[in-house]
């Protein structure tokens, strides 16, 4: 399984539009963040985690031509909001799977109407196959995803693990009963968004007491605001096994 990071920014990206701090102004590329997603490629599939605003330029910059289909960890727009530019994508390859929980699809139908209207659709909008979820297993073409349910202040979102690969972001504490998901993770990409706490995600702090708790081969952290610092030294300040991700990184697993 190889994953590409597309993007490993919090929601406003990095820079900051008008930003003046020193990690938006850092001229080094691995201080460049775009809203958070992963490519997740096995055999000739390909899959994307969320869709955020900056999906176009991602799939540019990958050379991406096909998707096989979309799973969404939940409706914020830093996560949803690309979602008209599959455009290409459906007049391409035809219409796009895409995978979420009720309340998840309930939120893009509000948000993209005329995506979901069955009578009256305007021409040209994105072609969409709904796959609602529960926190159940589900499969996709050689391969069973398993949802992990966790909290992101009220909000529910879901993580998902892909065999050994387990991706979760947005995440400020994981209920007790999902803990049993986790065991013999190889890779584990979980978010740390900054040094001090926050409502509702991660801070470093926490995301290192939980990866220790999930005690993966590999970590990696995503969805970083530019308060986290400079790529180079907060890379510097981690354990041996737990990286700083950024844009364009590519592992396999
Ligand atoms: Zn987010
Ligand atoms: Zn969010």
């Amino acid at each position: 399984m190889r994953i590409t990071f597309l993007g490993t920014g919090t929601s406003q990206g990095i820079p900051i539009i008008g930003s003046t701090h020193p990690v938006c102004l850092s001229e080094d590329p691995k201080d460049r963040r775009l809203r958070v997603s992963v490519l997740i490629e096995w055999d000739d599939y390909k899959y994307v985690i969320d869709c955020g605003p900056d999906f176009r330029e991602q799939m540019l910059r990958e050379n991406c031509s096909k998707i096989d289909g979309i799973i969404f960890t939940h409706e914020h727009s830093d996560h949803v909001a690309g979602l008209d530019d599959i455009r290409p994508l459906c007049y391409r390859n035809g219409s796009m799977p895409i995978y979420a929980q009720q309340r998840v699809v309930d939120s893009l139908k509000r948000r993209f109407d005329y995506i979901f209207d069955a009578h009256n659709k305007y021409p040209g909008a994105p072609e969409i196959i709904v796959n609602v979820i529960k926190n159940k297993p589900f499969a996709l073409p050689e391969m069973k995803v398993i949802p992990i349910r966790a909290n992101h202040y009220f909000v529910d979102v879901f993580g998902y693990r892909f065999g050994d690969f387990i991706y979760l972001t947005d995440v400020k504490s994981v209920p007790a009963e999902e803990m049993h998901k986790f065991k013999n993770t190889k890779v584990l990409v979980v978010n740390a968004l900054r040094i001090t706490p926050h409502l509702s995600h991660f801070n470093l702090e926490e995301a290192l007491n939980f990866i220790e708790e999930v005690n993966p081969e590999r970590a990696y952290l995503t969805h970083i605001s530019h308060l986290l610092g400079f790529h180079n030294e907060v890379e510097k300040m981690l354990p041996k096994h737990v990286y700083l991700a950024y844009d364009g990184l590519k592992i396999t697993v």
